[in-house]
Parts: structure tokens; sequence; C-alpha cells
């Protein structure tokens, strides 16, 4: 490894890989694409030896105790050795270990069903789902109902169920039996409303969706408890437990997608334990093992277990999925080492004091600059929309936010940002930094912000 030329690299990167998100006519000519090196801690270095500090957890809220941890390494090089991979009916030791330790953290839940990805989970969710109004009636309570602005994964499953247009828009048709639901953003409220004085339009929005599609057709709602990429979007306290008596009312699975939020992100181990409910199923992936190994999990309650129970001999009331690498052991040997370094580093604390420092500091930049018309977020998890007038909201074009973005680049930070090319949806800047962030990290992101604010707005 250390005799690597890394110009041979970039030019083999350049010249053979196809990169997530990418605009690669960008790189016909000189320009070459960022290859990332090696990272300690919340810092990573590029091929050109350029050091970033990383506000955005490995660019999409994943990295989340940060770079360099050694013995999340070793427990998946001891698990590897001692064996690497079994799926199927089987369970492993660190598989049964981690699911123990996670629903320790989650009072309510029963259960945890192991497989790779974010989008693998919610397919996972969606098949209960189905297979339920299956088991429990003739199949036609199958519909999903999701939010708009909320994205769950790039299936094309995950993705019918995903409420960004401009991410979806180029990829259907799509599977069918999946409903939009109107968002809950108070800075930009569907319906026309002030909270303090609405009555939670958003969450009763539900109530007459369900009804509109008629109650015996919805089985399912999936909801991020912070909607992250679609404009880190925090839901009013009063907005859940409305959903989850409606939920209770028709007889419909609240599935709480917490791929993003998961492990700690928002202060506590998950998003949706700041509000005051509990959901019929979770499901998780980014941090679960830091992305020291590829894991989800789609943790249900014991009640939705329960119901996949029958004699042996009915052929289809067990849940006929598998994931084939849901039997890699990496992932809950992985997941286990990170679950520690978060409880004995007291980072769910850490997030707390420091996402409330973050947020002070990020109101100090909206006093100074115009263009930040909302600051917005749950612990160490953070946006900015930017804005061209704050009377009249109107988002500012793509290139200054890519501006704002760039400029913390070339100070030597990266920092995240909503969805491009749609102008009504370009202009949200996202800060994820490592739960082992401290206030000298946090500075350095403010003080990288307000170079690159300065330099725009002259
Ligand atoms: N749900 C949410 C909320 C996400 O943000 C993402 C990924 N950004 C996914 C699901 C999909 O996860 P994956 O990319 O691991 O499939």
């Amino acid at each position: 490894m250390s005799n690597v030329d890394l110009k041979q690299i970039v030019q083999q990167d350049k010249d053979n890989c196809w990169h997530h998100l990418t605009q690669h006519k960008a790189y016909d000519g000189d320009a070459n694409p960022m290859v990332v090196v090696e990272g300690n801690g919340m810092r990573i270095k590029d091929a050109n030896g350029k050091e970033f500090l990383d506000a955005v957890s490995g660019g999409v809220w994943t990295v989340n105790v940060g770079y360099g941890r050694e013995e999340i390494a070793k427990a998946v090089y001891d698990q590897l050795v001692k064996l690497c991979y079994f799926a199927g009916s089987a369970g492993s030791i660190p598989g049964a270990q981690f699911a123990e330790a996670l629903l320790d953290k989650m009072p309510g839940m029963g259960r945890v069903y192991y497989s790779n990805s974010g989008s693998e989970a919610n397919e996972k969710a969606y098949k209960i789902v189905r297979q339920l109004a299956h088991l429990k009636g003739d199949g036609s309570k199958h519909k999903i109902i999701f939010r708009d602005r909320d994205y769950h994964g790039t299936t094309i499953g995950a993705l019918s169920s995903t409420g960004q247009f401009e991410r979806k828009n180029q990829y259907g048709p799509f599977a069918p039996g999946f409903v939009e639901l109107s968002n809950c953003n108070c800075y930009r409220c569907p319906f026309g409303k002030e909270y303090g004085s609405c009555n939670i339009e958003c969450a009763h929005a539900l109530e007459t969706l369900i009804q509109n599609e008629g109650p015996e057709t919805v089985g399912g709602v999936v909801l991020e408890p912070i909607t992250a990429g679609g404009g880190v979007i925090v839901p009013v306290p009063e907005y859940f437990p409305i959903i989850r008596e409606i939920c209770d009312r028709y007889d419909v699975l609240l599935h709480i997608d917490e791929v993003v939020c998961g492990l700690g992100r928002t202060g506590k181990w998950f998003g949706y334990q700041h509000f005051d409910f509990t959901p019929d199923m979770v499901t998780m992936a980014k941090g679960v093992a830091s992305g020291y190994a590829g894991i989800s999990c789609t943790v249900t309650t014991e009640k939705v277990f329960d119901q996949f129970k029958a004699d042996p001999s009915d052929r289809m009331h067990y849940f006929r999925d598998i994931s084939t690498f849901g039997g890699c052991t990496a992932g809950p040997a992985a997941a286990l080492a990170n679950m520690d370094i978060i409880v004995r580093e007291n980072l769910l604390e850490n997030v707390v004091k420091m996402g409330d420092y973050f947020q002070d500091r990020l109101f100090e930049l909206k006093d100074k600059y115009s263009i930040i018309g909302d600051v917005r977020g749950k612990g160490l998890f953070q946006g900015l929309e930017l804005v061209k007038d704050r009377a009249t909201k109107e988002p500012v074009d793509e290139a200054v936010a890519a501006g704002v973005a760039g400029g913390c680049a070339k100070e030597g930070v990266i920092i995240g940002r909503t969805n491009r090319s749609f102008k009504e949806f370009n202009n949200t800047l996202c800060f994820s930094p490592a739960l082992i962030a401290g206030k000298s990290e946090i500075d350095e992101i403010i003080d990288a912000l307000d170079k690159s604010f300065a330099s725009v707005s002259a």
C-alpha cells in the first residue's frame, strides 16, 4: 500500500470508475475526480495530499465514530478469520450479540433482520407490509404511504416510495401501491399555515389520504424521523404522536427510516426517540457500523414478528426473504464495536452538547448573512437553507449553494448540500460531522462557512 503511485491511481480512477452522483463530463479535460486516500478522526486526505475536515461523515452521514478506529477493524478481522460468512436460516455470534445490544436501545422493539443497505432494509419492511396483507386478508391492504421530500433508497421499490421527484423522475415507471403524503416543512408549509396557530395539518393529512385511498387498501406508512437529503426537515413535537394515533386507528404499520438519524446522529440512539411514540418497524444502515462494514437492519416489534409464526407445515407463512450478504459476519462484528465506542465515549452526550453549540454558531451566521433563510436540525445533523430574499423565500440559484460548498472545500472543509439540479431544492447546506466533534472542529466549520459566505456575498 505504502508504495502505491497515487498519480497512477488517480488516472486509473479517471479512466475506469463511474462515480456516484457524478457528471463525468467535468473530467473530460484536465480536471481529475477526487480520490480519497486516508482518514483519521474527522480528517481525510486526498491523493494530492490535501487534508480536509469532513463535516459530512464520509460524504453521506455514515462514519459516525470517525476514521481510523483500529478496534472496529480488529473486531472485523478477528471475526472474519473465525467465520466470515454463512447465510440462510442460521445465526452467528456477532449477529446474536448485536441484535440484543441494539434492542436494548430500542424499548418496545423485538426483532432484528440483517441486510446490507438502507434501500434493502426498507424493501424488507415493504415486503413485511405486503406479506401481512396476504396473511391477514386478500392482499389488498398493500399500499404504502410515503412523504414528499423523504428519501428511502435507490432500488426501484425504495425509489417508488421516495418523495423527491428530482431524484426519481428519470427512472419510472415505478412500482404500484406507493402513495405520497405532503411534507411537514414549517419553513415552507404546504398548507400555508404557521406553527403556533396551525392545527398540525401536515400530520392530519395522513388520515385524509388513508380515507381517500380506502383504509382497506393502506398497510404501511414510511417516514424519516428528520428528513435528511430532502432538506433537513424536523417535524414539530405534535407530529408523530398524531401520526401514530392515525396508524393505530386504521391498522397501518408505522415504519421509521433511521438510515441517517440512527445510532446517535441527533443525540439519541434514534431520531424517533425525540418524539413520544413507538414505531412498528425501524430501518437503519449508514451509522450502524460507521462504514467499517456494510450492514443494515430492519427492526420490528415482537407483535409484527409473531404474525409470521405458524405451523412449520404451512409453507407460505414465514418471511420468504433472504439477503445473501446479510449473512456476512463483518457487519454485526463492526456494529458491536461501533456501539461500544458510542457508549464508552459518551458520544450521545457529546452530540447534544456540540449540536447545541453548532446550531448557536449557525444562528450567528444567520445574523450576519441575509442569504441564510433558515437554520434547522437536531444534534450533529444541521441544515442551512439559502434564499435570495428572506421575505419571499425564493431559493438561491444552484451556483450560489455550489459556490458556498466550493468555498468551504478551498478552506479545507467538506460540507454537503441537498439534491442538485432542481432550482427549488438545491439550496440547503447539510452538516453531519462525526459524533466525536469538539468545539474546535465546529469552529473550523463555522470559520470556513464564514469566509465562504463573505466571498459569495461579495
Ligand atoms: N433512507 C435514507 C433516509 C437515506 O438517506 C438513504 C441513503 N442516503 C437510504 C435510505 C438508502 O440507503 P442506501 O444508500 O444504503 O441504500
